[in-house]
């Protein structure tokens, strides 16, 4: 197998009995990039150096591509949007500073949805990047260069953010593993905020040992992130020796509906028949307001996303365009100049969506509204694991859709979105395996959510099921 091609656990025990040295798998990823980046487009801006630590002896010396809205000192981090051409952040990202003192190199940023705006990494400024399975379909999204670039093997690992489903959708499309952790689990620090209540970092891996190792890297109290959770943090890799006897998982009824396709319900109910054979059981559940999560999440997402994005008027940060002709003031003029060239469509839809919903005389009727609604989501998951340890239901309701194929028809995109969002308006953790494929060869992804704080539950059953399957093992051929 080629170098590129390994898992971080392999290739640190190839460095262990001295077989392998982090120069040669550095070496072999950046030729795999230069040889199949042009084909894929996982990295955001190609032009830009990898970052490798002065000496390759660091503990964790592993070949990594992080998301393009996670700031890296000195280095162009635009999320993948006009507005921030340019921009090259002052400090690092805690999960950055984790990653360097590890001694990761870290080999670019992936592209994304601009500001993680989308389910299909086709509103990137820099351009669509394809799924390396089936180069006409979409990787999913946000974090889609990120999961191309595990699956393709031009990264041995990456980091993804997910808001509502950011990690776990593309990684189910693109056949790989990816973990949003608890909200607070993972510090925020350095992370360009898109909705700050629901954002979180997380892995994006080949397996479920790297993602525990992954997480090992980067989770942890952080001063500098009011919201990250001061709680001690378990060495994630012992729940891998664990079985799953006797463990509770519940099924949610309001998952498995009419519009599912059937090669992802057969392929879920396929996985829950295996994990029973190893001694979980599986009760059904209901978590009645599922039906109102999308509405929920898109009106609070964009309320927070239009004022998270008010800062981007030309003044601090990336591109000033000068307006051609004086309408109000020269200033007024700068702002909405900058903010019309520098804005997408999607990243625009939003701002008004948001703007609108916080607005005096219907703040009340909306944002209020959904907020209240939020707690009863959240009141939902808290009753479900009353009676349960972990919930499994599918992490998207098909498979890669093609490039271009929801791209005029937002609310279909955003409905796409049903099985991952909930997870984020609870703060809980959930992690997404591959499942099977469908007879077109496009991978499928199975979605384990926990209680809070209970990513090793997430890991057990996870790791169980990987030990029993080879899904984990197919790999693209580009
Ligand atoms: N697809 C969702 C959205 O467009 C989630 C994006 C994300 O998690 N960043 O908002």
């Amino acid at each position: 197998m080629k170098l590129n091609e390994l898992t971080a656990h392999e290739i640190l025990q190839g460095f262990q009995a001295k077989t392998i040295t982090p120069d040669s798998v550095y070496q072999c990823l950046q030729e795999t990039i230069q040889n199949k980046d042009k084909k894929i487009h996982a990295y955001a801006h190609s032009a830009d150096p990898a970052i490798t630590p002065k000496a390759m002896d660091g503990k964790y010396p592993i070949p990594i591509a992080i998301k393009d809205n996670i700031c890296i000192k000195d280095y162009l981090t635009t999320c993948s949007s006009r507005i921030l051409e340019g921009f090259r952040p002052p400090y690092d990202a805690t999960v950055i500073t984790k990653l360097k003192d590890s001694g990761s190199i870290i080999l670019g940023h992936a592209n994304m949805d601009e500001f993680a705006f989308g389910s299909s990494t086709e509103s990137s400024y820099y351009g669509v990047t394809r799924n390396p399975w089936n180069l006409d379909c979409v990787p999913g999204g946000s974090s889609g260069g990120s999961a191309a670039a595990v699956a393709a093997h031009e990264a041995i690992w990456a980091l993804g953010s997910d808001t509502g489903g950011s990690i776990r959708q593309p990684a189910s499309f693109c056949g790989v593993v990816g973990l949003k952790p608890t909200y607070g689990r993972v510090s925020r620090y350095g992370l360009i905020a898109f909705a700050s209540s629901l954002d979180q970092i997380g892995p994006i891996t080949k397996d479920v040992e790297d993602c525990a190792l992954l997480l090992n890297l980067i989770a942890g109290h952080d001063e500098k992130d009011s919201t990250s959770a001061n709680l001690p943090v378990p060495d994630f890799t012992r729940a891998l020796t664990k079985d799953v006897k006797n463990i509770k998982i519940g099924i949610p009824k309001e998952y498995f509906i009419d519009g599912m396709d059937a090669e992802v319900k057969d392929s879920v109910l396929a996985a829950i028949e295996h994990l029973k054979g190893h001694g979980a059981q599986f009760i059904d559940i209901s978590l009645p307001h599922t039906e109102y999560a999308v509405a929920t999440y898109y009106i609070l997402a964009t309320a927070e996303a239009s004022s998270n994005l008010a800062r981007y008027d030309g003044v601090q940060y990336g591109l000033r365009c000068q307006p051609q002709q004086q309408r109000r003031t020269p200033i007024i003029d700068m702002y909405e100049e900058t903010r019309d060239q520098g804005f997408g469509a999607e990243a625009k839809r939003r701002i008004m969506l948001g703007t609108y919903a916080l607005s005096s005389g219907y703040y009340d009727a909306y944002y209020l509204k959904a907020q209240k609604v939020r707690t009863l989501i959240k009141k939902d998951f808290d009753e479900a694991f009353r009676s349960c340890d972990a919930i499994i239901t599918p992490t998207a309701p098909t498979t890669a859709f093609k490039i271009g194929e929801k791209t005029s028809d937002p609310l279909s995109m955003y409905l796409s979105d049903i099985y991952t969002i909930s997870v984020n308006l609870a703060g809980i953790p959930a992690l997404s395996i591959p499942c099977g494929f469908s007879k077109n060869g496009l991978p499928i992804g199975l979605q384990i959510m926990g209680k809070p704080f209970d990513e090793e539950m997430l890991f057990r059953i996870a790791h169980t099921y990987e030990q029993g399957t080879e899904w984990h093992k197919r790999k693209v051929v580009l």
